[in-house]
């Protein structure tokens, strides 16, 4: 089996589920590939994953809510 070759686009449409470890790992490493060779691909995932960090660690101090809907729009835009 050779190797898929992912695009931009599926990358984009994987993301949260790559983030979440819901893929299996062939298309995940075919992510993992793209990303080390696209940049813009590469910092949306890393962008992604600071949110993710930032939204836990929000969740985890009990941040207001108006911050809260906030990160929420944020993430939904995507
Ligand atoms: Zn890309």
């Amino acid at each position: 089996m050779t190797a898929h070759e992912i695009n931009c686009e599926e990358v984009i449409r994987l993301l949260f589920e790559y983030l979440d470890r819901e893929l299996d790992p062939a298309r995940s490493s075919d992510i993992d590939r793209h990303l080390e060779r696209c940049r813009e691909c590469f910092s949306r995932a890393e962008f992604e994953k600071k949110l993710r960090a930032r939204v836990h660690a929000a969740a985890e101090d009990e941040a207001p809510p108006r911050l809260r809907r906030r990160v929420r729009r944020l993430i939904e835009r995507f």
